[in-house]
C-alpha cells in the first residue's frame, strides 16, 4: 500500500507551523472519530493515518526527516528492512491527552478514554526501547547485533479469570458534556485495568498480571543504511502483554558511532588528508580510509593544497535504497614550521623564483569554483 504525504493528509503546507498542524489533526481527528464513524473501517483508516501524520509531524526531529527521505526517514517505509510506521489505538489515544487537554478538560486522558461503541481494549503489552550503536562500516553493510533485553513475559502456570466488576468487557461507560455536544466515553475498568480479566492463579514472582521479568537475547537484524535516529522495530519483543494478550514490540533506536577520521555528511563522507610538501610537489600515492577499510589514491604532480578529491560511491548507502554517497578527500600540504639551515637556505634560494609563483589560473579558482568543480 503506498503511504500519502502526511502534509497532504492534515491539509496543511510544508510551511505549516506547529500551531498550524495541531488544529489541523485536531479538524481531521474529530471528523474520523470511532466514536463518530461507529464500524466505518474507512474512517477509522483516515483517524490512524492522520495520527500518524501528526505524531511525526508535531516532532521538530521527525519532521525534517521526513522532508529530507520522505516515509524512509520516520520508519515508515514499505520494505527495506524498516519497521512499517502503522500507529494502533493505544499510541494514538495516548497522544490525546496532549491535543485535546484544553478542550476536553482532561476527560480523555490516558488509554482507551474513547471509544463507547463496544470495543473491547486490544491486550498488548508494552513496548521495549533499546539504543544501538553502530560504525560506519556496519551501516553501509548492515548487519545482525545481538541485545540482552529485559521482558516481561508471562510466567508458567498463570491462570486467570473474567473480572467480575466490568464482566469482562474492560470498560465503564460514561457520559460527558463537552464543547462539542453530548460525547459517550468509556474509561477503562480500575479493577481489572481495561483488561477484562484478573489473575486467578499466579505463580510466586510473578506480578499480579501473571508476568514475570526474564533477560532474553534479541537478534536483530539492521539493514544497510541505517542512520543516526533510525527506528527499527521487532514486532513481539517487547513486554508481553497481561493476561495473554499480545506482545508489545521492540523498538531500536540507532546510534552512530563517530569515526576517528571519517566525517559524516548525508550519505557523503569526508576525510582531510594532510600531504607533505615534496609529496603535492612531485605526487605520490597514498592510502585513505574508507567506511569499510582503505583505498589507495594517486596524489598528481603539482596537486594545490585545498583541493578536493571525489571517490564515487565510497560513501553511505541511501536510505531508500538506491544511490550512494561519495568520500570527499580534502587535500591539505603541509608546510613545515621548523627547517634546517640547509633547507632554509634552499627556500631563500626560491624565493621570487617564477616556479613558487602563484598562476593567475590558481588564484582565479576561487573556493566557490572549487565546490562547482567537485560536482560536475
Ligand atoms: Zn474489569
Amino acid at each position: 500500500m503506498s503511504k500519502r504525504d502526511y502534509y497532504e493528509i492534515l491539509g496543511v503546507s510544508k510551511s505549516a507551523t506547529a500551531t498550524e498542524i495541531k488544529k489541523a489533526y485536531r479538524k481531521v481527528a474529530l471528523k474520523y472519530h470511532p466514536d463518530r464513524n461507529p464500524d466505518d473501517k474507512e474512517a477509522e483508516e483516515k483517524f490512524k493515518e492522520a495520527a500518524e501524520a501528526y505524531e511525526v509531524l508535531s516532532d521538530e526531529n521527525k519532521r525534517s526527516r521526513y522532508d529530507q527521505f520522505g516515509h524512509a526517514g520516520v520508519g515508515g517505509a514499505a520494505g527495506g528492512g524498516f519497521g512499517g510506521g502503522g500507529m494502533n489505538m493505544e499510541d494514538i489515544f495516548s497522544q490525546f491527552g496532549d491535543i485535546f487537554g484544553g478542550a476536553f478538560g482532561g476527560g480523555f486522558g490516558g488509554f482507551g478514554g474513547f471509544g463507547g461503541g463496544g470495543r473491547t481494549r486490544e491486550q498488548r503489552g508494552s513496548n521495549l526501547r533499546i539504543r544501538v550503536k553502530l560504525n560506519l562500516q556496519e551501516m553501509v553493510e548492515g548487519t545482525t547485533k545481538k541485545v540482552k533485553v529485559t521482558r516481561m513475559k508471562l510466567a508458567p502456570g498463570a491462570t486467570f479469570k473474567t473480572c467480575p466488576t466490568c464482566h469482562g468487557s474492560g470498560q465503564q461507560i460514561r457520559v460527558m458534556n463537552t464543547p462539542l455536544g453530548q460525547m459517550q466515553t468509556s474509561t477503562s475498568c480500575g479493577t481489572c485495568r481495561g483488561t477484562g480479566k484478573i489473575a486467578d492463579k499466579i505463580p510466586s514472582g510473578a506480578n499480579n498480571q501473571g508476568l514475570i521479568k526474564q533477560d532474553e537475547t534479541v537478534e536483530i537484524k539492521i539493514p544497510a543504511g541505517a542512520r543516526e535516529g533510525i527506528q527499527l522495530q521487532v514486532r513481539g519483543k517487547g513486554n508481553e502483554a497481561p493476561f495473554g494478550g499480545v506482545a508489545g514490540d521492540l523498538l531500536v533506536v540507532i546510534e552512530e558511532e563517530p569515526h576517528k577520521s571519517l566525517h559524516r555528511d548525508g550519505n557523503n563522507l569526508h576525510y582531510d588528508l594532510n600531504v607533505s610538501l615534496p609529496d603535492v610537489v612531485l605526487g605520490t600515492d597514498v592510502e585513505v580510509p574508507t567506511a569499510t577499510g582503505k583505498v589507495k589514491i594517486k596524489i598528481d604532480k603539482g596537486t594545490q593544497s585545498g583541493k578536493v578529491l571525489r571517490l564515487k560511491n565510497k560513501g553511505l548507502p541511501s536510505l531508500e535504497g538506491y544511490g550512494t554517497g561519495d568520500l570527499f578527500v580534502h587535500v591539505n600540504a603541509y608546510i613545515p614550521e621548523k627547517l634546517t639551515s640547509e633547507q632554509e637556505e634552499f627556500f631563500k634560494r626560491m624565493r621570487g623564483n617564477e616556479s613558487f609563483k602563484p598562476t593567475e589560473e590558481c588564484k582565479s579558482k576561487s573556493f566557490f569554483d572549487k565546490v562547482k568543480e567537485m560536482f560536475d
